[in-house]
């Protein structure tokens, strides 16, 4: 709106249309009153999303503005709504106090609330927000991640390829990218498409306070990204980021690899189908106590280790905790007493920390001592070196009361003993309030009158109540004076009474006001320990997944898994939720064995006869393996993988548009190009989205290169049983397949997995089970006989191709630096590309 056409409004709508000037794509919450109020376009949408009343409002012209807005006491709520439906939502609230204030009242925004920047409106603590910024390099993307409400932050470098930036913006949970405003417009539609929200920001300088957090960032790129984060941060939060922990680099090689897709098929953290309430792998294992070691264990899962010692150490502690059940369940009980540690940290770094908060954190650190205690041995004196901090938590204990209120408007939150000044104040208080009822006594005997009250209310303070019968009876020479007249009585006030209030009242601000001063040096010295604190609460979070993990193993019977260079054997493995569901008839166990010999295992078997099951349970054994935890097998020896892909059925629409079929080539595709030999394949009926000869040939050539050129480890369930032909040309290749009862063209699955290939398909077996006509069944059963006699004809002696592994680092890197326009780039960014590309062909030539 141009300056001219906000004149014409009236004074406070125009100090609205100013400031929303600044904040365009915002819903701007301007308070009035005991009131947020929304006004023009953000009234309109605000009353659609949350089902308000639009009103109108005089503004000084002639027709009414929209209007809409919600009570200041309940904004949270509508709030945290806004945001989830990816609004962002600045707030606007009175800095000069109304009842002061001559003309206008001040006002300003205070924060801007966005969807990768919630913390307290979230309304599941165990859920993640991420916000993310991203720096275009031009040979690559780095993406700056940061956890607002936990100050968890790091850098990914990524390839330039805008799927695999969005891949990993959706498995690092982001909810927001902030990117400058010359960013690729068509990444940008991308990464739109998979539901995250886009701001803009063009700073990237890094303020010298944060210099610290940057200690491990070595390129320029990264740098700007993060410094990017930054800005927008403190643009939108308003305030410094102190509990913002230093900044560390997530390679890809740190952790067990999964694609986005991988994660979602085998439902390690979210269900495919969120309207069940199916069990992911998180919802199962999450025995935890805290909702820190909750989302601590989220980030275990998504990210298995592979550093072999750092596994055995994990597996070590839950080892310990098995063998000292009663310590292990006496910490579980020490950890159901303690507070979301991470949150309260990052509310008091922002300013907003309450007496609950200071409340909450002595409850949980006064737990820390015990929990160590719990934890005598040499295995966990990395977490038990650290400082318990008790002195703080001394000090706490000793100025906080039990349970306090959350505002500090009332005061009556700091213990009484802790502060002299306070308990005179309350002395007092509390002196002249017994002078008060003493005082209704006396008055009471000297008037003779009964009914005679000393009461209280917030207009008039103290007064002397005397009903309308007993009227007649007050004298003069009393000192009444007459205040108020209701209809049954009439209220007074003595000088001594006004006195005893004055003293009252002066003494009660005081006290708030006090009370406040000692609250705020408190939260100073707890910022003062941010860092320590943060490490407790990293600890914590830490012992409670590993407390879960013993209890898991405790309660299902798991084994302890050992590692090995490059066999797998896992004896009696089971799916560990569906093992967990199934009680009457049980789950069938089975095993599983694959080395250099048995690099490719061929499942067949009908449909429903257990083998996405069999692949999933090894998907899922392996990364529970990997991230420490004991594992649903009567023994288990595994090799540790770099890498998980999958290609199971089921989600399909994650990246839209996509044919279902396409969906199904681009993920094998990811697995071809970027597999190793250390890595898991899992292919559940490749090809079935395509017709049956097409699908075939394309199984068959995947097979086959696999076996010749990736060598990684991989389970392929087909039902095209013309496939097991395959292990007669490559003896890499074994077929198994699942064992099914039959008797009068009936079926019955026995879910156990055999040596050898079905004779057979059975979709027609199946089909009856699943109550197809008769006439139909007869009928398909008839046609099949007729193929099966012309099947000769079709099914060709296939030999055996040599094949060639294309390189995917190399052709990336070819594609990057033909698409690079080097007019573009600054020189700084040209010696980062450099360096960056002498990195790339150093690791390609140090790995082989
Ligand atoms: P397929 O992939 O062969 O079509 P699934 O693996 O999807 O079959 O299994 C179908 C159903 O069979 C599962 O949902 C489960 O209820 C049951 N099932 C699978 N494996 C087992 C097992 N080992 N023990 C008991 N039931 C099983």
């Amino acid at each position: 709106m141009e300056e001219k056409d906000i004149k014409q409004y009236s004074p406070m709508i125009q100090q609205y249309l100013l400031m929303k000037q600044d904040y365009e794509d915002t819903l701007l919450l301007y308070r009035v009153g005991d009131f947020y109020e929304l006004f023009f376009e953000d009234a309109q949408i605000v009353s659609k999303e949350l089902d308000l009343v639009l009103t109108g409002k005089s503004a000084g012209v002639e027709e009414r503005i929209p209007m809409c807005g919600v009570p200041f006491h309940a904004v949270q709520g509508y709030i945290q709504k806004l945001a989830q439906r990816g609004y962002k939502i600045a707030i606007a609230d009175q800095l000069s106090d109304p009842a002061a204030s001559v003309g206008l009242v001040e006002r300003d925004v205070i924060r801007v609330i966005t969807p990768g920047t919630l913390i307290d409106e979230m309304s599941d603590d165990k859920q993640n927000v991420f916000l993310a910024s991203i720096e275009d390099s031009g040979i690559g993307y780095s993406i700056a991640f940061v956890e607002v409400s936990s100050g968890d932050n790091y850098v990914i470098d990524v390839y330039h390829q805008s799927q695999e930036l969005v891949e990993t913006l959706l498995k690092n949970h982001v909810k927001e990218v902030v990117v400058a405003h010359g960013f690729s417009k068509e990444v940008i539609k991308l990464i739109q498409l998979a539901g995250i929200v886009i701001s803009y920001c063009d700073v990237t300088e890094i303020d010298k306070r944060y210099e610290p957090l940057l200690k491990n960032l070595t390129k320029q790129y990264q740098l700007d990204a993060y410094g990017r984060m930054l800005a927008y941060l403190e643009n939108t939060q308003k305030h410094l980021l102190s509990h913002l922990q230093i900044c560390t680099i997530e390679t890809k090689t740190q952790y067990l690899a999964m694609d986005y897709a991988s994660q979602l098929n085998l439902e390690l953290t979210t269900a495919i189908n969120r309207d069940t309430n199916s069990k992911t792998l998180w919802s199962f294992m999450d025995v935890c106590k805290s909702s820190m070691g909750s989302r601590r264990l989220k980030k275990w899962i998504e990210k298995p280790l592979v550093d072999q010692s750092k596994i055995l150490m994990r597996l070590d502690r839950v080892q310990y905790l098995l063998d000292h059940i009663v310590e292990k369940d006496q910490i579980r009980d020490c950890l159901f007493e303690i507070y979301d540690l991470q949150r309260i940290l990052t509310r008091i770094a922002m300013n907003h920390g309450t007496p609950v908060d200071c409340y909450r954190l002595q409850k949980t650190l006064c737990q820390v001592p015990r929990i160590f205690g719990l934890l005598e041995d040499p295995i966990f004196e990395e977490y038990t070196n650290i400082p318990t901090l008790s002195e703080l938590s001394e000090k706490l204990a000793k100025a906080i009361v039990e349970n306090p209120v959350a505002v500090t408007f009332d005061g009556g939150y700091i213990k009484d003993g802790y502060d002299t000044k306070l308990d005179e104040y309350r002395q007092i208080q509390a002196n002249a309030k017994t002078f008060i009822g003493e005082y209704e006594a006396q008055e009471k005997n000297r008037t003779g009158i009964k009914t005679l009250k000393i009461g209280y209310n917030r207009v008039f303070g103290y007064y002397i109540e005397i009903s309308k019968g007993a009227l007649s009876q007050v004298q003069d020479d009393w000192g009444y004076v007459r205040k108020q007249t209701l209809t049954n009585s009439e209220r007074f006030v003595s000088d001594a009474l006004k006195e005893k209030e004055e003293l009252i009242l002066h003494a009660q601000s005081r006290a708030i006001e006090l009370e406040k001063q000692i609250l705020d040096q408190l939260l100073e010295e707890i910022q003062q320990q941010l860092p320590q604190l943060q490490t407790i609460a990293y600890v914590l979070s830490e012992i409670d997944c590993l407390c879960a993990f013993a209890k898991l193993s405790e309660t299902y019977g798991y084994v302890r898994p050992t590692f090995t260079n490059d066999t797998l054997k896992i004896v009696q493995g089971k799916h560990p939720i569906l093992d967990a569901m199934m009680k009457n008839p049980r789950f069938v166990a089975n095993d599983i064995e694959m080395d250099e010999k048995r690099m490719i295992l061929l499942i067949t078997g009908p449909n429903m006869g257990g083998k996405s099951t069999y692949m999933r349970q090894t998907a899922m054994i392996v990364i529970m393996a990997q991230m420490g935890c004991f594992v649903p097998a009567k023994s288990c020896a595994l090799p540790i993988f770099d890498q998980i892909f999958t290609r199971i059925g089921a989600s399909d629409d994650i990246l839209k548009g996509q044919s279902t079929f396409m969906v199904e080539m681009s993920q094998a595709n990811l697995a071809l190009q970027y597999a190793t030999e250390h890595s898991l394949i899992l292919f559940d009926e490749i090809g079935r989205g395509t017709s049956t000869y097409d699908g075939m040939a394309l199984a068959q050539a995947m097979i086959e290169y696999i076996a010749t050129c990736v060598k990684a480890k991989t389970l392929f369930s087909t039902h095209y049983h013309e496939l097991t032909g395959v292990c007669q040309q490559i003896d890499t290749v074994k077929n198994v397949s699942v064992m099914v009862k039959e008797d009068e063209n009936q079926i019955t699955f026995l879910y156990k997995i055999k040596e050898g290939s079905a004779d057979r398909s059975y979709g027609i077996h199946v089909a009856k089970l699943a109550g197809i006509p008769n006439s139909v069944l007869d009928r398909s059963m008839q046609i099949q006989k007729e193929l099966e006699s012309t099947k000769k004809v079709v099914q060709q002696n296939f030999q055996l191709v040599e094949m060639v592994k294309e390189d995917p680092v190399l052709e990336n890197l070819k594609q990057q630096l033909l698409m690079l326009n080097l007019d573009d780039v600054s020189p700084r960014n040209a010696l980062d590309i450099l360096y960056e590309l002498k990195g790339m062909i150093k690791d390609k030539h140090e790995n082989g």
